[in-house]
Formats: C-alpha cells, sequence, structure tokens
C-alpha cells in the first residue's frame, strides 16, 4: 500500500504524509532519467541524503547562479518555501481535483497552515496551471466570446465598498476577459484591456489558424474577420443557435467561471484574475483526465517557474503578468 501512488484525495493525504514518499514520488516525476543539476545541467550530481539535498560536481564559474548545493525545492514554484513537501503536494492535489476550485480555508483546515500562506501556496500552485507557450493555434471549429467579471458595488463586502468609494474612479469597475474554445479541444481565456476592435482581432489572428470556422455573437469587435475565416455569427437577440453557429460551448465555460469565483473564492482582486483564469482553464483543458492525471500534469510544470513574494502581492508584478497567456 505504502508503495502505491494515490488515486484520491485521502489516499493523497495519507501517502504524501512520508518524506520518503514525497522524495521519491517528486524525483521521480522531476528527473524520470536521472537527477541533474538544477543549475547547469550536469548529471554529476552527489546525494546527501542526510541534508536531503544534492551537491553539483561541476564548477558554475559561467552562469549567474553559482551555488552547486540544491534540493528537490530549487528552481521549481516550491523554492524558498519553509514548508514541507508533503504539504505542497497535498495542497497541489487538493486544486486539481477540486472542479470548483479550493479556497485558502480550506487548505488552511486540510493541512494546517495559515489561511495567508495558503492563499500564497494557491497563487504559486495556479502559476504552474498556466500553460506555456501556445505552440500550437485552434482551428477547426473555433468559438470567441468575451464576458465581464466583477465589479458589482452592492454585491461587495462593507469594506470593499468603503475602498470602491476612496479609488479614483469611485467603482470598481468590470472586467473583460476574452475566450476562444476549438469545439473538442482547449479553451483559452485572458484578460483584456478592452473589448475593441483591435484588441480582439489581434487576439483572434493570433491564437486562430486561418482558414477556421469562427463562430461569435454579433458583436462588431470581430466584423471584417472574413478575409481569414469561415464566419458563422449568432445574433443573439434572435436565437441562441443556429446549426453549428452559436457560442455554447464558451458560454458554459463563463458559467462555470463566474459559479467557481462566487461560490469558492469569495473575493478575487482584478489584479489577480489572470491566475483565476489559468486555473479553470487548466481543468477545462484536462477534464478528460483523471484527479491522478492532472496532478501528474501540474507536477510536471513546477520547475522552471518562479514566482516572488513581491509579484504575487501587486508591486512589481510587470513581470508575472506578461508571462501569463
Ligand atoms: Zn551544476
Amino acid at each position: 500500500m505504502a508503495n502505491e501512488t494515490p488515486k484520491t484525495l485521502q489516499e493523497a493525504i495519507v501517502y504524501f504524509s512520508n518524506p520518503t514518499n514525497c522524495r521519491d514520488y517528486f524525483v521521480a516525476r522531476r528527473w524520470p532519467n536521472g537527477v541533474t543539476c538544477p543549475r547547469c545541467g550536469s548529471e554529476s550530481v552527489t546525494a546527501q541524503p542526510k541534508y536531503n539535498r544534492w551537491q553539483c560536481s561541476s564548477h558554475h564559474a559561467s552562469i549567474a547562479d553559482k551555488r552547486r548545493q540544491f534540493t528537490l525545492k530549487t528552481g521549481t514554484i516550491f523554492e524558498d518555501s519553509p514548508l514541507g513537501l508533503d504539504k505542497w503536494l497535498t495542497a497541489v492535489w487538493m486544486i486539481t481535483s477540486c472542479k470548483n476550485g479550493v479556497s485558502s480555508y480550506e487548505i488552511h483546515r486540510a493541512i494546517g497552515v495559515t489561511q495567508k500562506t495558503a492563499w500564497f501556496m494557491l497563487q504559486r500552485i495556479r502559476l504552474a496551471m498556466q500553460s506555456g507557450s501556445f505552440e500550437k493555434k485552434l482551428s477547426g471549429h473555433v468559438e470567441v466570446d468575451e464576458t465581464f467579471i466583477g465589479g458589482k458595488a452592492r454585491n461587495m463586502h462593507k469594506a470593499r465598498k468603503e475602498r470602491a468609494k476612496l479609488s479614483p474612479t469611485g467603482m470598481v469597475g468590470k472586467i473583460a476577459v476574452m475566450g476562444l474554445l476549438e469545439r473538442r479541444g482547449e479553451v483559452r481565456t485572458q484578460v483584456v484591456p478592452a473589448t475593441t476592435r483591435v484588441v480582439l482581432q489581434a487576439k483572434v489572428r493570433e491564437h486562430v489558424e486561418a482558414g477556421s470556422s469562427l463562430y461569435s455573437d454579433s458583436h462588431p469587435g470581430y466584423d471584417n474577420l472574413e478575409d481569414a475565416y469561415i464566419r458563422g455569427v449568432i445574433n443573439h437577440a434572435e436565437k441562441y443557435v443556429d446549426g453549428l453557429i452559436h457560442t455554447n460551448g464558451l458560454e458554459n465555460f463563463w458559467s462555470l467561471l463566474k459559479r467557481t469565483l462566487k461560490g469558492t473564492y469569495v473575493s478575487v482582486e482584478p489584479f489577480h484574475l489572470f491566475r483565476y483564469l489559468d486555473e479553470q482553464s487548466f481543468r477545462f483543458n484536462n477534464r478528460k483526465g483523471d484527479d491522478k492525471e492532472r496532478f501528474f500534469k501540474v507536477m510536471g510544470q513546477v520547475t522552471g517557474k518562479r514566482v516572488t513574494y513581491k509579484q504575487l502581492t501587486g508591486k512589481n508584478d510587470a513581470e508575472a503578468s506578461s508571462t501569463s497567456h
């Protein structure tokens, strides 16, 4: 039993509470062909199990980071965290397996860290849920739509309302989000500065292969794309479906997203919204797998990504935002 990898949350908690299991599991995922130095890539490394780390034998004279000792966490989203991998891996399992997301309160209760710490853990894990580079454009039958998130003052907590009143605009505005969905395939979402023709069309051309069928509502932002796409426009004032012409796939995605944001994440600052979009898109794009497969996928994406406290709290976040899509 101890050597069997977990399939459920309950099994995951038990399994990862054992440090040896944590280490073996993560080593096998991170270095399937043997441990290599995360800084220089050398295979010539010596394990120092007593200190739970490795030492690289190569000289790091030519690279920025000269340190030769490394741990499992080095070069991952877990780097610099004092928390044990038992807590991290359990938290990753929770966020990847819960259909409607998991709140920092639930993580706080499940693994015994403060709610604030749990919040930071979740933000880091969301970074691992980001799709890396989009090597392939969407093609075939593609839906495009936009929606607006947040901003209703009457639903806001009193303290937030007070703050909102003090903001220069006098009101916390809604945030525009654009979505592209390849039917039977992948969804891509992102926060956009405006839903103007210039913004929307540039995104369509960037993400959708020419020659594809493109379905949208009658928003004028999608006019004049006929040069590159077979257009299907549904006028929602008249009807919602006309054969293949509809945006129901994205409508469903938006309603799931909004339910999650309202139900699980009581207050999402506009500034952090893109991380929640990444999370929801990840779950959608990996919907065919089971919990174990989704967990594997995220664990395969924890390396090569780092986010600092400053980036998470909003100071100096330009870098984090620009790498988000
Ligand atoms: Zn090295």
